[in-house]
């Protein structure tokens, strides 16, 4: 019955809202509509009982005979084909050859899973669900699930920057590593909008790679492919945006035009603070014949003219990404350091356990404010 039906896909929008990166309900419900895209009404029922830490078959198995009659192996198979459709995370442990699953975010997750699966009602109801709720979730516990870091022509000599900021580094201490399009790009286009910048630019590593790779979401990649995809990046104004994490599982190359979280982002009054960023934007004014080429460049509307015609940084608004540097025509930009140094949690899991204290913090400091 179709009450019924949308009892399930409402317990799990509650079960996805209280992990890491939550689903918050919405007042237009389209949620829901997301969710019936992502799982049948039994994966729905399933997925209900899932983690967002990967847990082995075996003991999935354990929890799910109590609630439904289904064998393990048909278990496995309903997982799997889950895990082809992108609604949960998974793979399998190169060593022992034993399968793991686990529950997926909306972002970063089931949304980049469906880079073969883009329908235009999806894409829609995406960008709508991505205004309503998500940016608002994301910025909530004060920690980011993405950062950003400056392009290498915008890192000047006596302002070297540490591993966690240098995707080079990232890059060679890696592996394997895979590439798939930008699914941003991707979804913008099918429904009229995108760009035409480079297409194939989001890079993942370590066990995100296996699980592209094993189910064709992305190629797999030499370092050398990565290291040239990523120049042609900087030299195209992408941002670098990695996971929040010295040891990032992913890095994409953002445009100000389609990337969700840019797009998003910048219509907030602070998104400098929200990135966790570790530079801004500093202009040498003598040198500044006020072009406009930086404030046109900048994807986060920090950068404008003053009365004297000189590019001024609103510190606030600058994520630090750099893009603004090499396209400047005098080289009166540079990147400077910004206050106390942000040291990105050492893992995923540290990211996620930090997102969690920051969420309860923000809950406390809301009841103690409507007390
Ligand atoms: Fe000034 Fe350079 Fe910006 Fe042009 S691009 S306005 S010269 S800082």
């Amino acid at each position: 019955m179709p009450g019924d039906e949308n009892d399930v896909y409402r317990k799990l929008q509650k079960h996805l809202d209280d992990m890491p990166i939550g689903y918050p309900a919405t007042k237009s419900g389209v949620e829901i509509r997301l969710l019936k895209f992502f799982f049948t009404p039994d994966e729905a029922e399933i997925a209900l009982l899932l983690n967002y830490q990967p847990e082995p078959l075996k003991r999935i198995f354990k929890r799910v005979k109590k609630v439904k009659d289904v064998s393990i192996e048909r278990l496995e198979a309903i997982l799997d084909g889950m895990l082809k459709k992108g609604s949960l995370n998974g793979g399998k442990n190169p060593t022992t050859g034993d399968k793991f699953y686990a529950a997926a975010f909306l972002a970063v997750g089931m949304f980049e899973y469906q880079v073969n699966r883009l329908t235009q009602e999806f894409v829609k109801d995406f960008e709508q669900y991505m205004e309503e709720a998500f940016i608002h979730e994301y910025k909530k516990s004060g920690v980011p699930q993405l950062r950003t870091v400056p392009i290498e022509q915008s890192v000047v000599h006596e302002n070297l920057v540490a591993t966690y900021d240098d995707v080079r580094k990232i890059i060679e201490t890696r592996s394997p590593i895979t590439v798939a399009p930008c699914i941003c790009r991707k979804a913008k286009k099918m429904i009229g909008k995108g760009c035409d910048h480079l297409s194939e630019t989001c890079l993942q590593f370590g066990t995100a790679a296996y699980m592209f790779k094993e189910n064709g979401l992305g190629r797999e990649i030499t370092k050398d492919e990565a290291l040239a995809i990523l120049k042609k990046g900087e030299e195209d104004g992408l941002v670098l945006q990695p996971g929040n994490s010295q040891k990032p599982g992913w890095v994409c190359m953002c445009c100000g035009c389609c990337c969700e979280v840019l797009t998003n982002a910048k219509k907030l009054p602070n998104p400098g603070d929200v990135f966790w960023t570790n530079h801004m934007s500093s202009i040498d004014a003598d040198k500044c014949i006020g072009c406009g080429t930086c404030v046109d460049r900048c994807p986060m509307d920090a950068l404008r003219l003053n009365d004297d015609a000189k590019a001024e940084v609103t510190q606030s608004r600058c994520i630090g990404c750099g893009v603004c540097v090499p396209a400047c025509p005098e080289s009166a930009i540079k990147l400077v350091k910004r206050g106390e140094e942000r040291i990105p949690p050492e893992n995923n899991l540290d990211m996620y356990m930090r997102i969690m204290e920051g969420k309860a913090q923000a809950l406390q400091k809301d009841r103690e404010q409507a007390r």
